[in-house]
């Protein structure tokens, strides 16, 4: 993949603020467990700092270890990092993300996200492999970058450094934009902290008013960055653009409608600047493919100006030379949980004050700049808070108690954390592994939370893959994990007429009344046609996601695998057709999301809290007069109202005996577990409590029965 460029010079990076620093650095390294650094971005503390350390020898006993929250970041920034130390990626400098390692035997400089390091802590909690473990990024408040936080903390109060498994001390430095440091460094001990003055140039913003905080459908902002584009670039001297949006469709449509407006300049008349002679628009989002991001930094050719759409990626973990331009939409996508689904669901939401100075900022870094903001004075004073919420207290914390359950943390209440998220949301989380059989009544992790916490996907869908195994039907199960885990694989082209065909072939794939199936068949049958590319390319379908879905398959196989051979795996025996044991694998991890048909086209959810739920149009089952009662589905999309997406038509009886799990425990009861030991007595009440329960549903059921 990598090729030796030779083109950074060692000069064009020794320009960087931080290098003034670099002697103050090592040393601060040298004499401290834990530091903060923070820094203007843009200054070189991602691409630089590791570099500094393993110059200094750091990296002779270890890895120097460096987390990022997004992918495309660590895969981005390990590219420039191994360029600028001219060695082919993947031997002294690498990078590892969720399903992609590109790391080997010679690898020092390790870039990561901070799932994968969190991955690695349960194999290896000393982190015996590091010297150095640098957490970025720490002003974006990730979830698993908060919990390493608080792991790296507690794993030197527990024990001090001296404890086993460690030959020489571990180093941790934690990086940031522009967090509170004094919060930081007061959580880690009062640790020292060193700060890389900037240079920043003024920007002057302005404020719109076409945009208010309820236009969270693109078509409305969308069309404004684009006339707002469009204005800059035609009335502006030289200069960069750098638009920031809200995702991959969003960035799409708006690239699109700027690329036809441009298109009719006429150059001669209409561009005030006659220096500028053309526009080069590109995106820029998480699931690009890796040679379309070179582009990005690149400078334009003489006279072209850039305008760069993306997503918030380029607001601190990614930085463009040459941006004098910023054109802020106002809006960030953001996974919060809702709680009327009880699914973490990406929603559209007004950034926060401190997000908006930052994005201006990126104008301001080789000269004065100009901001254009989409929403009015009126939207920041009221709609936009102060900060953002962590991750941590938005979202579901089901897969990081499991973590650190097996991580030996049996308190996850008191667990160090820097903002401690509610106590209901941990209980939920409580709760729902206990559904899952993860845990059991007294918070202990059950042998198949063990084997849950070892694949990358989410509890659902592993329950449903560990089933598969033990009925010996993971051949089937794999690829749909698979294609879950990939990016959405059918295209949707622009167009009316392409559409329609697009259309077409995709419903002559969905050949029976399952989405899941729909999915494990496409994965099928390309992976057995002659050519596989040529198999999509008619189908419209996207090969680069499908090859994708092919590594991952081998990859969770190869964990399946593995833990079969360490394990006891228990064997069944399914009696009935492949497609009813497929589907009852599904309601194994998907009874959580049962839904029954209410009235009409409406379903309503059987997790206790009866939403009122529709099939999406993208669904098989969606135009279908099947007569379909019970359904589960992979997950949902909340618009005006709550779309079921990738849905499988069940029989109620293949549910009825684990609904009840569902309603079994009271938050009560796990608070209790959550604390500390649970005593003999209390398991008597509540068995006795649950045995009352049990008599309830009996009842309740015996009227379904005879609905039925
Ligand atoms: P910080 O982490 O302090 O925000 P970085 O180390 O990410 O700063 O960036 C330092 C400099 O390196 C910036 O000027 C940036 O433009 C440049 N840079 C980083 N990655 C690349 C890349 N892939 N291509 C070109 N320049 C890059
Ligand atoms: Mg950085």
């Amino acid at each position: 993949m990598s090729k030796v460029s030779g083109r950074h010079s060692k000069h064009e990076s020794a320009y960087l603020p931080i290098h003034q620093h670099k002697a103050q650095l090592i040393e601060a390294v040298k004499e401290s467990d834990f530091l903060v650094v923070t820094g203007e971005t843009g200054s070189g503390k991602t691409t630089q700092l590791p570099q500094f350390l393993y110059h200094a020898g750091f990296g002779q006993n270890g890895k120097i270890g460096i987390t990022v929250p997004r992918r495309l970041a660590a895969i981005t920034v390990a590219q420039r990092v191994a360029d600028e130390m001219r060695c082919v990626l993947g031997k002294q400098v690498g990078y590892q993300v969720r399903f992609d390692d590109y790391t080997s035997q010679d690898t020092v400089v390790k870039y990561m996200t901070d799932g994968c390091l969190l991955r690695e802590i349960l194999a290896d909690p000393h982190l015996s492999h590091y010297n150095v473990i640098i957490l970025d990024e720490v002003h974006e408040r990730s979830l698993n970058s908060d919990i390493l936080l608080g792991l790296l903390k507690k794993n030197f109060s527990d024990r001090g450094q001296s404890s086993t498994g460690r030959s020489v001390p571990l180093k941790v430095v934690i990086m940031s934009a522009t967090m509170e440091t004094d919060k930081l460094s007061a959580f880690l001990g009062d640790c020292r902290v060193l700060t890389i003055p900037g240079r920043t140039f003024p920007v002057t913003c302005t404020f719109g008013s076409a945009v208010g905080p309820k236009d969270t459908q693109s078509t409305a902002y969308v069309k404004e960055v684009v006339k707002l584009a469009f204005d800059v670039h035609t009335s502006e001297t030289a200069g960069d653009i750098l638009v920031f949006l809200t995702g991959q469709i969003e960035i799409e449509q708006a690239c699109d409608q700027l690329f036809k407006k441009a298109e009719s300049i006429d150059y001669r008349y209409d561009v005030q600047d006659q220096t500028v002679e053309g526009l080069l628009i590109l995106p820029l989002y998480g699931s690009m493919a890796s040679d379309q991001q070179k582009a990005i930094f690149q400078p334009p050719p003489d006279g072209i100006r850039k305008c760069v759409m993306a997503t918030n990626i380029a607001a601190t973990s990614l930085t463009i030379n040459g941006i004098k331009y910023i054109i802020d939409s106002g809006f960030v996508k953001q996974l919060r949980h809702n709680s009327n689904v009880g699914m973490d669901i990406l929603e559209v939401v007004p950034i926060s004050k401190s997000e908006a100075h930052q994005r201006a900022g990126r104008a301001g870094r080789t000269s004065a700049g100009k901001c254009f903001r989409v929403y009015s004075k009126g939207f920041w004073e009221q709609s936009m808070p102060e900060y953002m919420l962590p991750e941590i207290q938005r979202t579901s914390l089901t897969a990081v108690v499991l973590t650190l359950k097996c991580l030996g943390v049996h308190d996850v209440i008191r667990f160090p954390y820097l903002d401690p998220p509610e106590e209901r949301f941990i209980l939920d989380a409580l709760k729902q592994l206990y559904q899952f059989d993860a845990i059991d009544r007294r918070g202990r992790v059950t042998q198949l939370g063990e084997l849950m916490v070892e694949f990358p996907l989410q509890p659902g869908l592993t329950r449903a893959l560990l089933k598969a195994a033990e009925l010996g039907c993971q051949d089937m199960l794999l690829p749909v994990a698979a294609m879950l885990s990939v990016e959405n694989i059918f295209i949707r082209p622009g167009g009316t007429d392409k559409q329609k065909e697009a259309d077409e072939k995709h419903r002559a794939l969905n050949s029976s009344l399952n989405d899941f199936a729909t999915l494990l068949g496409v994965f099928q049958s390309c992976k057995s046609s002659e050519r596989p590319s040529a198999w999509c390319k008619d189908n419209w379908i996207h090969w680069r996601a499908l090859k994708s879905a092919f590594s991952v398959e081998t990859q969770l196989r190869d964990i399946l695998h593995r833990l079969q051979q360490k394990n006891h795996f228990p064997v069944e025996t399914f009696v009935g057709s492949r497609t009813d044991m497929f589907r009852q694998c599904l309601c194994s991890g998907y009874f959580t999301n049962v839904a029954r048909r209410s009235v009409g086209k409406t379903f309503c959810t059987m997790d206790g809290r009866g939403s009122m739920v529709h099939i999406h149009p993208s669904s098989a089952l969606f135009e279908k007069e099947a007569k379909v009662n019970w359904v589960i589905f992979h997950d949902v999309l909340v618009t005006s109202r709550v779309y079921m997406r990738t849905v499988c038509p069940i029989r109620y009886e293949w549910v009825k005996d684990l609904l009840p799990k569902l309603h079994e425990v009271d938050v009560y009861d796990l608070s209790n577990v959550a604390r500390e030991e649970v005593t003999n007595e209390e398991i008597t009440k509540w068995e006795k409590r649950e045995a009352a329960k049990r008599q309830a549903e009996i009842s309740a059921e015996n009227v379904m029965k005879k609905l039925e």
